[in-house]
């Protein structure tokens, strides 16, 4: 499971989390909604540590993320072992991020190599295996920039999984696609979802968000104002802020 106990953050002098609270059990789907600046980014990027929280902490697997418990306190963990964490986690981000110099079998094999877990020709074997289950079997010779949107993004997330995280977090996979690109990459996060990996999903895409959720959450001002499974809070939403931003993005 993921949890997120109580976290605060802030920029600038502005609370951008204000004391989220969330959990999200082990195989199963969030999807995380809320408007522009209401925290979503800020809020995956506290669950994997890259931003580091003001106040309260996230723990997956039962294991706090980035600190530990000293005495009644959390102390920050050395910088190689929230690395080793944060290869725990997989992370899919808008804008592919993929390594533009290597093709698309080393962009995959890359960092169970660079990580030493495994020795370089079983994570080609792992690549390719991956590389098929995203349907880019035959484009392992790629680079980058010959491939589409979807394409990239779908190396991106067989590179996710080639670390196996029990968790991923997706931030708007698929907001920098052109529309006819959308549905090849939520075909992809759809089958990791009933795969029984846990996910955490930022996406503005209702009708998946429908089909997949388990529970969707909306922030509004870095705070939890709803959350329930897709029926409640994308049907009957409760909160106005929810109503108001449903009515805007259906
Ligand atoms: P969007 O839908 O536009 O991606 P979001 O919900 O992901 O928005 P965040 O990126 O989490 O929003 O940002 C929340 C607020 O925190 C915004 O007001 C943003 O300007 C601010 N913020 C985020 N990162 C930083 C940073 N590194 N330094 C200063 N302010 C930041
Ligand atoms: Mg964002």
């Amino acid at each position: 499971a993921i949890e997120v106990h109580d976290v605060h953050k802030w920029f600038g002098g502005r609370p951008v989390l204000d004391g989220v609270n969330l959990t999200v059990p082990p195989g199963t789907v969030t999807v995380v909604l809320g408007r522009s600046g209401s925290g979503k980014s800020t809020l995956l990027r506290v669950i994997n540590h890259l931003e580091k929280p003001e106040a309260g902490y996230v723990s997956v697997g039962g294991e706090p993320i980035g600190v530990r418990r000293h005495g009644g306190r959390l102390k920050e963990l050395s910088e190689r072992a929230i690395l080793a964490q944060r290869g725990r986690i997989g992370f899919v981000f808008q804008n592919f991020n993929l390594f533009p110099h290597l093709t698309v079998l080393d962009n995959v094999a890359a960092a169970p190599v660079a990580t030493g877990r495994l020795p370089r020709d079983e994570a080609e074997d792992l690549a390719r295996e991956l590389l098929e289950r995203v349907g880019l079997g035959d484009r392992t010779g790629a680079y980058p920039r010959q491939l589409s949107g979807g394409q990239q993004q779908r190396v991106a997330i067989a590179r996710a999984l080639a670390l196996r995280p029990g968790v991923i977090l997706f931030d708007e996979p698929t907001s920098a696609l052109d529309p006819e690109l959308v549905g090849e990459v939520l075909s992809v996060i759809k089958e990791l979802a009933t795969g029984g990996t846990t996910l955490v999903i930022v996406t503005h895409e209702i009708g998946f968000a429908r089909e997949v959720a388990d529970e969707v959450v909306f922030l509004h001002d870095g705070r939890v104002v709803e959350q329930g499974p897709p029926e409640l809070v994308l049907d009957r939403p409760a909160h106005p802020r929810t109503r108001e931003f449903l009515s805007k993005v259906l």
